[in-house]
């Protein structure tokens, strides 16, 4: 079949969740049968959101192929099990760079380069560069922003551009807001009109309207919004709040959602998508009665969003075992040696988390000395396991100024340190090792077991390493590097075999784990965790 494009844009305000709608709907229309992608325009100029403080944008989502992206590429692949690459998530800052980069090559061949039509083209040069790779029935194209925004505008008239060239294979779908206004006990549908008002301004129909609410609207005021916004009745469907985000595939097939988007792409609808295995994990969700505890020991625990991808991998994991996750969010830079023993009592297990730079890397440390000696299921990624090795070489080792030369240049003790072929880059956007790599794991170690293989590969996103100079040393006294990568020997995951379950990994094993197929990892960790917790 000729490729769809199906757009989703979004109005009033800004959080309605447009990611999670695209993620349903590719869900839906895999579960189909379709092969489908998800693309992300963000209308920011930053090149890709590797140089944002977390707190500005929440987590940065690695793909296979080494890109930085937004975190919605986290949703889409974890509820289509599908890769995403560089191609799915374009920033403005991307599209200007190449158009600048044609200019100076001298590919305008001396015309006067602007907005439309050259940043338009380039727009559409990508949202059209998946579906031409011949490998998606669906290319799911969410535009980054509210309808409005001066910076969205580009997108919205590549947008406006297409639906002409696309003809029927293209479908709009407009997300928006009616709010429950309490004084007046009503649901509100003004601001959903002046929205789609807006889209129609810049010359765009919206073909089916998405209405996020907080309380249910009848039938009689979709009606009315219909008709309002010169849409079919029956393609105005609801997207209310429900307890748990991998709830919302269902919940819009119930309204038609998948087949409104196919009759609207020309698409025959028969059949039904098969969902069984999906409902298989909203039903274990649902039974959980017993709980499990989990810290998460990190800097940026006050926003929930810049772990993303680690909430969600530990949540899968604890419906597959059966469990409710409670996770308890432990400021590493306010923890010490002195209170610790409160701050993790009663857990059941402690993830510590990635990062960068020194602060409240000594209250990761302090945690896992706590976690090492009570014997606690730790797990460490990334910074964490680093942290790991340090704290390991602090107080096993005896070394004990032991460190990162990333938070102390001067250390004695590079047991963590900058990998050679770092040393020489400059540009920050540019020096981490990144994407998908090879780890070949010891057959007989907690790690191997939980994946049952010895070949794996991970995605990374890191600068520094385990020193190789202080594996032998390590190793004698305990902590067994278990996985390395075969190719250079940097060491991968570390282990300390005789505890409970401690592992580290340089990698990022959040990243890759989704509904149907939850991380091996996550999954070992929790149970480890549920099976402490049960003797403690
Ligand atoms: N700051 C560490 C490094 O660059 C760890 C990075 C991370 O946790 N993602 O190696």
């Amino acid at each position: 079949m000729e490729t769809k494009y199906v757009f989703v844009t979004g109005g009033v305000v800004s959080s309605l969740g447009k990611g999670i709608i695209s993620s349903s709907l590719a869900c839906l229309l895999k579960a189909r049968g379709y092969r489908v992608t998800i693309q992300k325009f963000d209308p920011y100029i930053n090149i890709d959101p590797g140089t944002l403080n977390p707190y500005e944008h929440g987590e940065c989502y690695v793909t296979v192929d080494g890109h930085i992206g937004d975190l919605d590429l986290g949703h889409y692949e974890r509820f289509t099990n599908v890769n995403t690459t560089r191609a799915n998530n374009i920033t403005t800052g991307r599209i200007y760079q190449s158009v600048i980069d044609k200019e100076r090559r001298g590919d305008y061949l001396g015309k006067t380069v602007q907005v439309v039509p050259h940043i338009t083209d380039e727009i559409k040069r990508n949202i059209k560069k998946l579906g031409n790779t011949g490998d998606f029935d669906f290319v799911i194209t969410e535009i980054g922003g509210t309808v409005g925004d001066i910076e969205s505008l580009p997108y919205l008239e590549s947008v406006r551009q297409l639906r002409w060239e696309l003809g029927n294979n293209c479908a709009c779908i407009h997300l928006t807001y009616v709010p429950y206004v309490n004084a007046a006990k009503e649901l509100k549908t003004k601001p959903t009109q002046h929205s789609v008002k807006k889209l129609q301004e810049l010359g765009i129909q919206p073909d089916i309207l998405v209405l996020r609410t907080e309380k249910n609207v009848e039938p009689d005021m979709r009606r009315k919004i219909a008709l309002f916004c010169n849409v079919a009745p029956d393609s105005v469907v609801q997207s209310l709040d429900v307890p748990s985000i991998y709830q919302v595939p269902l919940m819009l097939h119930e309204q038609h959602f998948d087949e409104i988007v196919m009759r609207c792409t020309g698409v025959p609808v028969e059949g039904e998508p098969d969902m069984k295995q999906w409902i298989a994990f909203l039903n274990k969700m649902e039974n959980a009665t017993k709980t499990v505890k989990i810290g998460l020991v990190g800097k940026y625990v006050e926003l929930p969003d810049a772990y993303k991808s680690i909430n969600e991998s530990l949540f899968q994991a604890a419906t597959y075992n059966d469990r409710r996750l409670e996770i308890k969010f432990i400021q590493s830079e306010k923890l010490n040696p002195a209170n610790v023993e409160e701050k993790l009592a009663g857990l059941d297990g402690v993830l510590v988390g990635p990062g960068s730079g020194q602060r409240g890397v000594e209250g990761k440390i302090a945690a896992i000395n706590w976690c090492r000696e009570h014997d606690i299921p730790t797990f460490g990624i990334c910074l964490g396991m680093q942290c790991m090795v340090i704290e390991y070489a602090r107080d096993v080792l005896g070394l004990t100024d032991a460190n990162s030369t990333e938070m102390d240049l001067g250390t004695p003790h590079k047991v963590i340190d900058l990998m050679e072929e770092q040393k020489s880059i400059a540009n920050m956007g540019e020096t981490t090792r990144r994407g998908s790599y090879d780890c070949s794991l010891l057959p007989s170690s907690k790690t191997a077991k939980a994946y049952g293989k010895t070949n794996i590969s991970e995605r990374h996103f890191h600068r520094y390493e385990l020193n190789n100079a202080y594996r032998t040393q390590l190793e004698a006294n305990g902590m067994a590097c278990v996985g390395e990568n075969p190719a250079t020997k940097l060491v991968e995951v570390v282990e300390v075999p005789e505890k409970r379950w401690f592992i580290g990994v340089q990698y990022h094993p959040e990243y890759s784990s989704t509904v149907l197929a939850p991380h091996p990892l996550f999954v070992d960790f929790v149970k480890a965790a549920i099976e402490y917790g049960k003797n403690k």
